[in-house]
């Protein structure tokens, strides 16, 4: 796979995946994704960021529960 940016060779591996929010900030680490060899791009795949936004849903409704007065 290339990448989109610099045309660099992309290597399949582990990336962190940074959410910054308003209300919380995730950090997650060892993460599947490809990662350029020359600029460092990363790029999840479908399955990877289908999970990702599955496991925000969850965190949005329950930070909205811990924030309510
Ligand atoms: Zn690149």
């Amino acid at each position: 796979m290339k990448c989109l940016y610099c045309d660099g060779e992309m290597e399949k591996t582990k990336s962190s995946y940074t959410i910054n929010r308003k209300d919380y900030h995730l950090f997650l680490e060892e993460v599947p994704a490809y990662v350029c060899t020359k600029c460092k791009e990363k790029l999840f795949e479908e399955t990877e960021v289908e999970a990702i936004q599955k496991l925000i849903r969850h965190l949005e409704s329950d930070v909205r529960q811990l924030q309510r007065v």
